[in-house]
C-alpha cells in the first residue's frame, strides 16, 4: 500500500482555511515591523487569496500589536516573499 507523505496543515489566520504549510505565507513580527519568519519565535501563516484582503492588515496588527505598516506596504512584502518561494 502507497503511504501519503505526512504535509503539515496549518490556517491561515486571517480567513482560518487550512491549508498545506509549504502553500502559506510564515510571517512574524520584529521591531514593530512584518517580516519574513526566521525560525524564532512566535510565526503567522498566511495564504495567498489573504494577501489582497485590506482585513489582513487589521489582523495583524490584533496579533502582534505593534503593526504600523499600510496595507501596501505588507503587500508587496507578501508578494516579494512569495516570488522568493519558487
Ligand atoms: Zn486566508
Amino acid at each position: 500500500m502507497a503511504r501519503k507523505l505526512h504535509v503539515p496543515i496549518r490556517m491561515c489566520l486571517q480567513c482560518r482555511q487550512r491549508f498545506p504549510q509549504g502553500d502559506l505565507l510564515r510571517l512574524q513580527c520584529k521591531d514593530k515591523k512584518i517580516q519574513a519568519f526566521d525560525g524564532i519565535g512566535r510565526s503567522q501563516y498566511v495564504c495567498v487569496t489573504c494577501i489582497e484582503n485590506p482585513k489582513l492588515v487589521k489582523q495583524l496588527a490584533g496579533r502582534c500589536k505593534c503593526v504600523k505598516e499600510s496595507h501596501e506596504e505588507i503587500i508587496s512584502l507578501l508578494k516579494e516573499l512569495r516570488a522568493d518561494d519558487r
